[in-house]
């Protein structure tokens, strides 16, 4: 006989497993099913946390070599990469057992298996030749994204890798050549140009970071470049083929111009796609768009009663605090209650050194709007803690509404710019003015600061630069 719920999660991801959570916070029965044998998702065993393990090792790294010399430390510093990724193996597996441990608590069951809807109320889950029924009042698709591929290129993840062969090297290539120059692209060139690699970022947009603000993209590529990071902007990668150890990358650029680059690995990092392969959609008559993402109402409702969608797998920016916002108002909307997600105030974060980080409207997309702003910025090189820690590449800048002063952007290039944006969130979740942010005590000496300054420049008084 069918076990009963009244919500199974398909996807153990940032978008499923705080689904299902959240359903057992509100006295729902809820099951959550993925089909990697180890919870988390994309984020925790592929994507953010290594990614992130690797960021921070390899920095310190770099630092310790170039940085601290500056700061009167004398250090002779060797790399253990096989130490370093342990770090990142033990980060991961303690982080995607407290999964685990957090759906217990909160009494949803955690099922290993791949799922597949057999109808609207009905998923069957098949793990190692023994199959499953769930009967589900609802049913969360939060099935996550995959990446996407490089038309004509293989991946194997030795040579030709994704991002998952990027964060498992076991050697420092000499060279790499890096396909994209989004986020993900850009942290994983600079952990291994940190590390020793010859990074070559070869990017078919005639600019990196194309959802950041354009002043801040150009910014951020100079700050690269100095470290050592190589672009070829409005170039595409038309083919690779395998000599040996060596790849012989094809490019062309915006002019028509070919050329034959080698290269030891190359990674892909064009983008990531929906992922919804053997989920039984069609079966079901669940409607996707062109591009392959689950149609949701903008309560997450899918066109077929019963089956919601969330995360990735649906429209919207593929960033896992996207993905867990969307669990909490989905399951809440199932449960009654009011749930609803302010994707203006959704921040974005480039892990690099420095960080860049945005929320809200960039310029470009005000202009495009027609919406009159002013604007306040404030360089690092004039705060005073980013002087303390020798951190003073990049600058803040708060975009306001001309009229009203309403906050509608705020978009940081400097050290620590993914924690400090937070700040930049919550404004924008209150509705509130430039003035607001320059009128609210900021401790000293801290980089956050630069924001308080920048609202300041908003209304021409900066009182530190
Ligand atoms: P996912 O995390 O992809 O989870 C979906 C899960 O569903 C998977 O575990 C999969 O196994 C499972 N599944 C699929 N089909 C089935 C099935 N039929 N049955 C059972 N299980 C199934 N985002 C950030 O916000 N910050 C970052 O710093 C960041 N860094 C990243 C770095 C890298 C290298 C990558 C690749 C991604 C990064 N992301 C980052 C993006 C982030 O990982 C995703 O946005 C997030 O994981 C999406 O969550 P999700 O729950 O929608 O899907």
């Amino acid at each position: 006989m069918a076990d009963s719920f009244d919500v199974v999660v398909i996807g153990g991801g940032p978008g499923g497993y705080n689904a299902a959570i959240r359903a057992g916070q509100l006295g729902l029965k809820a099951a959550c099913i993925d089909k990697r044998g180890s919870f988390g998702g994309t984020c925790l065993n592929i994507g953010c946390i290594p990614s992130k393990a690797l960021l921070h090792a390899s920095e310190r790294f770099e630092e310790a070599q170039k940085e601290f010399p500056k700061l009167g430390i004398k250090a002779t510093v060797e790399l253990d990469l096989a130490a370093m990724m342990g770090h990142k193996t033990k980060v991961v597996g303690e982080l995607t057992r407290g999964v685990e441990f957090l759906l217990k608590k909160n009494k949803a069951e955690a099922i290993v298996g791949e799922a597949r809807i057999a109808s609207p109320g009905k998923v069957v889950v098949t793990h190692n030749g023994t199959t499953r029924e769930l009967e589900a009042k609802h049913i969360i698709i939060a099935t996550g994204s995959d990446v996407a591929p490089l038309p004509g290129v293989t991946v194997d993840e030795q040579q030709i890798v994704s991002s998952t062969g990027a964060l498992s090297l076991t050697t420092v290539p000499k060279r790499m050549l890096v396909v994209g120059g989004g986020y993900i692209g850009l942290e994983l060139g600079s952990v291994w140009r940190r590390l020793g690699a010859d990074v070559l970022v070869v990017e078919f947009l005639d600019r990196i970071t194309p959802g950041l603000d354009g002043e801040i993209g150009k910014g951020f590529q100079r700050i690269l470049q100095k470290q050592g990071m190589k672009f070829m902007l409005s170039t595409k990668v038309t083919g690779v083929a395998k000599n040996g150890d060596v790849l012989r990358v094809n490019v062309e650029g915006a002019n028509g111009e070919k050329q034959t680059i080698e290269t030891d690995i190359m990674l892909v990092s064009i983008g990531r796609k929906p992922f919804t392969d053997n989920l039984g959609l069609a079966d079901a008559g669940v409607t996707l768009d062109p591009r392959g993402r689950i149609v949701t109402d903008a309560h997450f409702a899918t066109n077929v009663a019963g089956i919601w969608a969330i995360g990735d797998c649906r429209e919207g920016a593929m960033l896992a605090h996207k993905a867990e916002d969307e669990a909490v108002a989905c399951v809440e909307n199932i449960a009654g209650k009011a749930g609803h997600v302010n994707y203006n105030a959704i921040p974005a974060v480039v892990y690099t050194a420095p960080e860049v980080a945005s929320v809200g409207k960039t310029e470009e997309e005000l202009k495009a709007a027609g919406i009159a702003y002013k604007i306040g910025k404030f360089p690092f090189t004039a705060n005073a803690r980013a002087k303390t820690i020798a951190a003073t590449d990049g600058f803040a800048k708060v975009i306001a509404d001309a009229k009203t002063d309403q906050v509608l952007g705020i978009h940081i290039l400097g050290a620590n710019a993914g924690e400090m944006i937070c700040e930049g969130a919550l404004a924008i979740e209150f509705g509130a003015a430039s003035e607001d942010i320059a009128r609210t005590s900021h401790s000293h000496p801290t980089l956050s600061e630069a924001i308080r300054q920048a609202s300041m420049a908003v209304e021409g008084w900066t009182m530190q630069s």
